[in-house]
């Protein structure tokens, strides 16, 4: 159990590093048009949204620094106008590496109130270790929190971003282009594999699942969804993987309830079985996902 929760360790600190040594292996940028505005962007890292509005661009998330001018050359492929706001569906730095580099004069940086929290103390001991610049720290920073909801207007356009509570991580936010009809669900929705659960920044996975239901009663039949990981999604797709969840979840507290260890649980593949061929496949394994949900359970 030690082993793999370093290993998990180790990955995660990895993914959130700004630059990765060694590791440089070229990455493309795809991008798949949801709607007439609203674009996402596949690379390495969290999928971005982007969208052009009458006189400037929306962007959530930015992947990995490194990423950043392979970006703006992507994003400007698609509009010669400027973006104003970025905003981070929550804190961790394959979502919200690329900050700084976009970051400027004209650019604002919008998130939920954990979220600058969170980069502030991951970002603290890199700023002491001269790892990072202050400028950087500075501009890695959301410039605008907001603690529930906050909505944008573009013309025709209302963007939503809405906080959901301890989720993936505390500091969770959804966007909804409601004439779009495109939701970003940032890392609340692993499309096709198991999700990741942060439960060390106040992720749960009674709040993941309540994520879920929460973008249910907001979408209709024709939204197009983007999730934090996995290829682009939609509502039935999304109904689906609430109830594997929920049956995933019942049957961890089922062995809760007879008095099974985390071991016990980490090993018994019948718990999960039915998904794993689908769903099992990803960075979070079907043991790692069992391991997630029962020490969620347990807090
Ligand atoms: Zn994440």
């Amino acid at each position: 159990m030690k082993k793999n929760l370093i290993f998990l360790l180790c990955l995660l600190s990895s993914l959130s590093t700004i630059s990765v040594k060694g590791q440089e292996k070229e990455v493309t940028i795809s991008v798949d048009t949801l709607a007439q505005h609203v674009y996402m962007l596949t690379g390495q890292g969290g999928n971005i949204g982007i969208y052009v509005g009458e006189t400037h661009v929306f962007m959530i998330d930015d992947q990995f620094d490194r990423l950043s001018e392979k970006l703006k050359t992507t994003i400007s492929s698609l509009t010669d106008r400027p973006i104003a706001f970025l905003f981070n569906t929550h804190m961790h730095g394959d979502h919200s590496g690329g900050n700084a580099r976009f970051n400027s004069e004209t650019v604002t940086l919008v998130a939920q109130d954990n979220v600058r929290e969170r980069i502030q103390l991951n970002l603290q001991p890199k700023v002491e270790a001269k790892e990072i610049s202050d400028e950087d720290y500075t501009k890695m920073l959301p410039e605008v929190t907001f603690s529930q909801d906050i909505t944008f207007y573009d013309g025709e356009e209302t963007i939503m971003a809405f906080h959901v509570h301890k989720a993936h991580t505390d500091g969770d936010a959804m966007v909804y282009f409601m004439q779009n009809n495109v939701l970003h669900m940032g890392d609340t929705y692993f499309s096709e594999r198991y999700p990741y659960i942060d439960l060390k920044s106040g992720g749960s996975i009674d709040g993941f699942i309540n994520a879920q239901k929460k973008a249910l009663m907001i979408i209709n039949d024709d939204t197009q969804i983007i999730p934090g990981h996995g290829r682009r999604s939609n509502k039935a797709e999304l109904e689906s993987y609430v109830l594997m969840l929920e049956n995933i979840r019942t049957n961890v507290q089922a062995q809760i309830d007879a008095g099974a260890t985390l071991e016990e649980v980490k090993v018994n593949a019948s718990l999960t079985k039915a998904y794993d061929s689908t769903n099992g496949i990803g960075f979070i394994n079907s043991d790692r996902f069992r391991e997630i949900i029962y020490t969620s359970l347990k807090k």
